[in-house]
């Protein structure tokens, strides 16, 4: 089997990483940065998502498995104590494979230019490059309202934990293929209506954004941020392609948001 690192690049990461890499090699496993059979992403849950973007033109031969060596983690769920364990586990187990869904977005350009993929494994948010954002929201081709605030927000159900949470969206377990729709402070008076809650749309729906005036934005992957110049419109569904994760054990999704959101303790 051929394995591959991304670390956060700090002292503690790093010095996991080159640990766990000669226990790998010692069992007789490839190390491989181009083409890996399993990725370990040592760091957070923002290192997991470095991890997904590096290899997301192999998900389907690539299968994540995550160990943090700070807070606890959603994707990061194995604690620099355990290595060894996860080590002998990598080598000598057949491991499970658990699915989670991903956000696919589609920016069409006004003038003909050529259309952008994305993915993303957390979410995608859209805001105005200056002031209000002003933009026509469209669910399964039909026009639903026409927001205006500081922004929206659309994620995956593993990412319904981060941003999403921040702004008041629902947390769904990931085993459901859907992506979720949250505002960003939307205008609301007796001119101006959004509908003001989180919509989860089911993955046969198609949430399309289109510019009312201005067609500059600035939309995010994950975490990188980019600037679209002329754009027509702005495309979300839930992905063909799903990442894969490396299950080696049991790890409930309501104990993980138990764990991080409430107490750890029993
Ligand atoms: P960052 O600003 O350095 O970290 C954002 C925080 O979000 C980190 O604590 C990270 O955990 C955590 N996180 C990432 N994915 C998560 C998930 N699926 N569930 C729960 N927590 C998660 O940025 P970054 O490390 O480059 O990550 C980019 C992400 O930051 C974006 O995808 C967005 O979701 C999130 N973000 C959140 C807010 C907010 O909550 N107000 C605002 C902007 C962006 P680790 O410490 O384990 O890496």
């Amino acid at each position: 089997m051929k394995f591959a690192f991304t670390t956060k690049g700090d002292p503690k990461s790093n010095t996991l990483m080159h640990k766990m890499r000669s226990q790998l090699l010692e069992f007789d496993l490839i190390y491989d940065e181009d083409q890996p059979d399993i990725v370990i992403s040592v760091g957070g849950d923002g290192t997991l998502l470095y991890a997904f973007h590096r290899y997301s033109s192999r998900l389907d031969k690539t299968a994540f498995v995550g160990v943090h060596t700070g807070h606890l983690g959603f994707y990061a769920d194995w604690v620099p104590d355990e290595i060894e364990k996860l080590v002998i586990a990598i080598a000598k187990t057949p491991y499970q494979v658990i699915e989670y869904p991903l956000l696919e977005v589609i920016i069409r350009y006004q003038h003909g230019g050529k259309e952008t993929r994305y993915l993303a494994l957390n979410e995608s948010t859209v805001r105005a490059v200056e002031g209000t954002l002003v933009m026509d929201v469209e669910i399964r081709g039909d026009h639903f309202e026409r927001f205006r605030g500081d922004g929206l927000c659309i994620s995956t159900p593993s990412g319904s934990t981060a941003y999403n949470k921040a702004l008041g969206g629902a947390i769904l377990h990931p085993s459901i293929s859907a992506i979720q729709v949250t505002e960003m402070a939307s205008i609301n008076n007796r001119i101006f209506r959004t509908v003001g809650s989180p919509l989860i749309l089911p993955s046969h729906h198609t949430c399309m954004l289109k510019p009312v005036n201005e067609p500059d934005f600035q939309i995010t992957i994950d975490h990188l941020t980019l600037l679209h110049k002329d754009v027509k419109s702005i495309q979300y569904r839930v992905a063909d392609e799903k990442i894969r994760f490396a299950r080696f054990r049991p790890f409930p999704f309501w104990k993980r948001v138990r764990d991080s959101f409430i107490s750890d303790k029993n």
